[in-house]
């Protein structure tokens, strides 16, 4: 049982493309109620539901809170954008690295469709000083972000660190909204 239909987004998207693996540390930004933190745990394996495979560790973040889960950890009343944050997480992960960060961020929608749209890629932007700070060499970012004129330079941004970026929209995403997602992987810019 998922705490919110989002999860099968997630599902759909890394059944496709094995983001997750088991092992791996993961950053969920914008986390609560918690339902792609559910898909995290499962698929690093976190709660250790199964022994045989490596345990990895599943951090989720939001500036409302997010209830309890077993083998994730919360960073609640927190700001996916503020360093303080950003501190309590090389502090949390292994060797503080992640090797994928999420993000199903998004602002509280003011109904302008424009100014949404532009709120939510600078959200989105703010996520690379995160990962010049965690990413892994190699590692990998999802984020969600609603189409309009900004996209492109997001793209362009996120294209300038890693060696490949695509555009998805996953089929449990609603045909009619401007929801869309970045996948970039093969982070490349040097951990200082
Ligand atoms: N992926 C979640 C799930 O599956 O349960 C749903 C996420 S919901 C669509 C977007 C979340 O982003 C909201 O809970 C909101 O509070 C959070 N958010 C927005 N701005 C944020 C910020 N600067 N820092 C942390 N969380 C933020």
């Amino acid at each position: 049982n998922f705490r919110c239909r989002s999860a099968f987004k997630l599902l759909e998207i890394d059944d496709k493309f094995r983001l997750l693996q088991p092992g791996y540390a993961v950053v969920d930004c914008g986390a609560a109620p918690g339902a792609w933190s559910q898909v995290a745990v499962q698929r690093v394996n976190s709660a250790v539901t199964d022994p045989e495979l490596p345990r990895g560790m599943v951090v989720g973040i939001d500036l409302l809170n997010i209830p309890p889960l077993d083998g994730a950890h919360f960073l609640s009343s927190c700001d996916v954008t503020d360093p303080a944050t950003h501190a309590k997480l090389l502090e949390l992960l292994p060797h503080g690295k992640a090797h994928v960060i999420l993000s199903d961020m998004a602002p509280n929608a003011s109904g302008f469709r424009e100014m949404d749209h532009e709120r939510l890629i600078t959200m989105c932007l703010s996520l690379m000083d995160l990962a010049e700070k965690i990413l892994q060499p190699q590692g990998s970012l999802l984020c969600k972000y609603w189409d309009g004129i900004l996209a492109h330079k997001l793209q362009e941004t996120l294209s300038s660190v890693f060696s490949s970026v695509r555009t998805l929209k996953p089929d449990s995403s609603r045909k009619d909204s401007a929801e869309r997602y970045f996948l970039a992987r093969m982070y490349r810019r040097p951990i200082k």
